[in-house]
């Protein structure tokens, strides 16, 4: 390989919205990109990977920095780039042929050679037998297959994808990752480079030859970490596996002083913690396999199959066990705290109180309670709320951060939410009662 830089970014920041809305959604990001380099991008969601791969591939201009190709300032969209997004969109008046000979046609392909090599494209991703289709008449994994082979047919020079496999079943998936990875590594396309944004720790083991790690709040690199191991790569061997746990111990970082972890409460100087997106059930089944293991501290990367979750859902799940005060983590490895360990032995009743004592400590939480108990009927509008909270978060954050307080509320019953008058009011004790009665 060598090190012939192909793409350079320098201090890329990205700011979205303005006035109290405005917030950082990239900040100070340097990245070089080398010829013959097979990057993953890895990171949380909403830490602005896709943000970053639209500057990249010229679809947006950061808001301060500058974005090298070749050594030159890019302007406007890089004619040397093309992306792949998670669900590509094809052209619904064209076979799927001619989806694919049309990009050929515009590289100046001339035909008979267009279709030829249109169908030993589609051949390569599985679609042979379908080159008469319409994209209507195909699986969502098959559409995306021609999105695929369209990308090919443009050769691009750097070849930018967003989530390429996550639409996919699992069997699609692994065989596209297989076909890219030979076009790749048995230099079938010219391509010079690849990015990728993935959230999967084992799909960016599997293909990259170098990690870049982000974070969010804000969105930013936090690390790069290089992956030696020769193709074809093994995910069960054991080299394979020590590169997850590295990630892992990576991305999922040290559980922190409890008022780092917990963050400050809106309004307040700080940053305002988002909460994970979880279902309480999972976290209680995490616990649980905790208290019924006769280990103490698991590896993060083994929870995986243990637990049958995704690398972005596990790693959701165990942070919200460090901010709940349930586990701590530390260089990948997670253990539980003797309250996870309490939740995850107690009953339902018992569990719920565990949660709200837990959940009461998060300031966001306090907040909210707070506000409910000096409101008049102790009730508030989930409008009320959402505008409260849209100074904290980002715009598209937002809602989704007051469903999830919602959903921790009403598991612990802090407070109730009525989807009718759409008002959140506190857990009356009466109310309490009634609720047991009716059962
Ligand atoms: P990721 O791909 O890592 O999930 P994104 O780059 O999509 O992250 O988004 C990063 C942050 O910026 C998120 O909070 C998202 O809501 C916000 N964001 C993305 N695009 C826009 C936009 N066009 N306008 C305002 N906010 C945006
Ligand atoms: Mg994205």
């Amino acid at each position: 390989m060598n090190n012939e830089t192909l793409l350079q970014l320098e201090h890329v920041y990205q700011v979205y919205g303005s006035g109290a809305r405005r917030f950082t959604a990239v900040e100070d990001v340097n990245l070089t990109l080398s010829v013959g380099e097979f990057v993953a991008l890895l990171g949380p969601s909403g830490c602005g990977k896709s943000t970053l791969l639209r500057i990249i591939a010229g679809l947006q201009k950061p808001s301060q920095g500058k974005v090298l190709y070749r050594g030159e300032v890019l302007r406007g969209v890089n004619p040397k780039a093309s992306i792949i997004f998670q669900t590509f969109a094809l052209f619904p008046w064209l076979s799927v042929i001619e989806n694919v000979t049309l990009a050929l046609q515009m590289k100046g392909n001339e035909e008979p050679e267009r279709s030829r090599k249109a169908e030993e494209l589609l051949d390569r991703v599985g679609l042979d037998g379908f080159e008469s289709a319409y994209p209507r008449e195909l699986s969502g994994g098959m559409r995306q297959k021609v999105g695929f082979a369209r990308a090919m047919a443009v050769e691009p020079e750097l070849l930018c994808m967003d989530e390429p496999f996550s639409a996919l079943d699992v069997l699609s998936a692994e065989t596209l990752r297989g076909e890219l990875l030979e076009l790749w590594t048995e230099g079938k396309i010219p391509t010079k480079s690849i990015l990728m944004v993935s959230h999967s720790i084992e799909e960016a083991v599997l293909l990259a030859d170098r990690i870049v790690v982000m974070d969010k709040q804000p969105g930013r690199i936090i690390a790069e970490h290089k992956i030696n191991l020769p193709h074809p790569r093994r995910r069960k061997s054991p080299e394979f596996q020590h590169q997850v746990d590295l990630v892992y111990a990576i991305l999922a970082g040290q559980t922190l002083s409890e008022t780092e972890e917990l963050g400050v409460a809106p309004g307040e100087i700080g940053q305002t913690r988002q909460l994970p997106e979880i279902e309480i059930n999972d976290l209680a089944g995490l616990l649980e396999h905790f208290s019924e293991s006769d280990r103490g501290i698991h590896d993060l990367y083994l929870l995986e199959d243990e637990l049958g979750v995704d690398s972005e859902y596990l790693l959701r799940l165990t942070e919200a066990a460090e901010i709940l005060g349930f586990a701590s983590i530390a260089k990948g490895d997670i253990e539980a705290t003797p309250i996870g360990l309490a939740f995850a032995e107690a009953s339902i009743p018992a569990r719920k109180e565990i949660f709200a004592s837990r959940a009461r400590r998060i300031p966001v939480i306090r907040w909210l309670l707070s506000m409910l108990h000096a409101s008049e009927k102790q009730q508030l509008k989930w409008d009320l709320i959402r505008t409260a909270l849209s100074l904290e978060f980002p715009p598209e954050e937002t809602e989704n951060q007051l469903e999830i307080l919602i959903n921790w509320g009403r598991y612990g019953a802090l407070f109730n939410y009525d989807d009718d008058t759409e008002t959140l009011s506190l857990e009356s004790e009466l109310e309490k009662g009634a609720s047991v009665t009716n059962g």
